[in-house]
Order: structure tokens, then C-alpha cells, then sequence
């Protein structure tokens, strides 16, 4: 694996031709997980992913658009827009280096606008490719064995505790809310603020979350990805190839 404490030189040498940037953001999850939680989740994950298919990983990119979560304090974030640029600029400088592939790894719901700048990149530009992993995408199947109401766990619930208690249980608070909000899913983060949601901040079940689920969930979360990273290039490949 390559990072930034490697050098330039070294990086040169290696020939490494595929990049990882993890997302994550900086914003509430109510009073038991800590305001990093996404960012340490891009930053494990990346981790994972890049050991295991020797990429040069960037360090994680810590803010995103969090405007849902904005009036809960030490919650910070990025315009849509300013994040659209922020990442084409840093894509950008990896393909004109000969990156030829590139890996956005998000763990916050709320960058909807990177399918947008993917999209963009890849129809712009013909020096490398750049592919996007968010939550949703691609699917795990598996993980609805160890998370069973998974479609209703969607901000610091069983999965997203469970996988911070594997990380970093120290940093995980006792005290758990419950609170799946009746008739509502995902897309009311684009109608209401959080706060009118849930009221601690919580969408999920956090009292079901243990170490063993998170220990168990993410190993197969980076596996599952590092497919799709294969998958996915492989067939953009074959494409250029037939064409
Ligand atoms: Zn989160």
C-alpha cells in the first residue's frame, strides 16, 4: 500500500496506477458516536481496501455536505457545490499524473453530488477513469444477515455502531437512543433537517449494536468493495477494448 508518507520518487517507482480518496464528513451522531464517525469509517475502509489491492490511498477527505445535520452543533460542512469542486480538482491532478484509475470511497449519504461529479469526470476527461463507492452502492447483500433491519438503520443505528465499536470502542458512548421514524425513508433527508426527524439525531436502532457485528461487518464491506473495484474496471476495460 502507498500513502503520503511515502515520496514522490517512491511513488513514481512503484508504477501504481490506481488512487483511493475516502470521504467521509464531520457531523452529528446523536450523544454515543463521535462527530468524526464517517470520516473514521472512510479513513478504516480505505485502509482496507488499499492493503489489499496495493493503490496509492489519499488521506481522508474530512468534510462533506452535512447541510441535514447543520443545526447540531460541531457539525461543519461543504456546499454541494464547493465539494463538486474539491473533488474534480483532486481528481483531476491524478489523472494528469497517470493515475488511471480512481476510487471515491463515501460513507455519507448525503454526497449525493458525487454520482453527479463522477459522471462529469468520466465524460471529460479520457486520461483515466474514476468510479464511485457510497452507501448503497454497491449493494451488500450479506450484510442484512448481521444487520436485519439494515433499510431502517440509516444514521448512527446497529450498523454504523457496531462498525466504530470494532474501529474504536473507546471512543463509543454506553448510552443508546432508538429511533426509526414510522413512514419515512432515506429520501426525507432531501425534504426535512435531521432534527425535525429525530430529535437525537439518531435513525436506526443503536442499542442492538455490539464489537462481534462491526468485526464481522467490515471485513466483508471492504471485500465486497474490492470486488466491485475489479468488476467495475475490468468492464470499462473490455469496453475501451471493443471499441
Ligand atoms: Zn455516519
Amino acid at each position: 500500500m502507498w500513502n503520503t508518507n511515502n515520496t514522490s520518487p517512491d511513488l513514481e517507482k512503484g508504477n501504481v496506477d490506481i488512487a483511493i480518496l475516502p470521504v467521509g464528513a464531520i457531523e452529528q451522531h446523536d450523544s454515543h458516536l463521535p462527530l468524526g464517525t464517517d470520516w473514521m469509517e472512510a479513513d478504516a475502509i480505505g485502509k482496507g481496501i488499499a492493503r489489499d489491492i496495493d493503490a496509492y490511498l489519499l488521506p481522508s477527505l474530512p468534510f462533506s455536505n452535512s447541510e441535514a445535520h447543520a443545526d447540531f452543533c460541531g457539525t461543519v460542512s461543504l456546499k454541494h457545490e464547493t465539494l463538486a469542486l474539491v473533488i474534480e480538482d483532486l481528481v483531476t491532478c491524478l489523472f494528469t499524473q497517470g493515475f488511471k484509475k480512481v476510487v471515491i470511497v463515501n460513507t455519507h449519504g448525503g454526497n449525493t453530488i458525487l454520482k453527479i461529479v463522477v459522471r462529469k469526470l468520466n465524460t471529460s476527461r479520457t486520461d483515466g477513469k474514476v468510479i464511485l463507492i457510497t452507501p448503497g452502492t454497491p449493494p451488500i447483500n450479506d450484510l442484512h444477515e448481521i444487520f436485519p433491519d439494515l433499510d431502517n438503520d440509516l444514521h448512527g443505528g446497529d450498523y454504523e455502531t457496531s462498525l466504530m465499536l470494532a474501529i474504536d470502542e473507546s471512543i463509543v458512548g454506553k448510552e443508546r437512543h432508538d429511533h426509526v421514524p414510522p413512514g419515512k425513508s432515506a429520501e426525507y433527508f432531501d425534504y426535512l433537517p435531521m432534527s425535525s426527524i429525530s430529535k437525537t439525531g439518531v435513525w436506526g436502532r443503536s442499542s442492538l449494536a455490539s464489537r462481534e457485528k462491526g468485526e464481522k461487518a467490515l471485513p466483508i464491506v471492504i471485500k465486497r468493495y474490492i470486488e466491485y473495484i475489479h468488476d467495475t474496471f475490468s468492464q470499462i476495460e473490455n469496453v475501451k477494448h471493443q471499441g
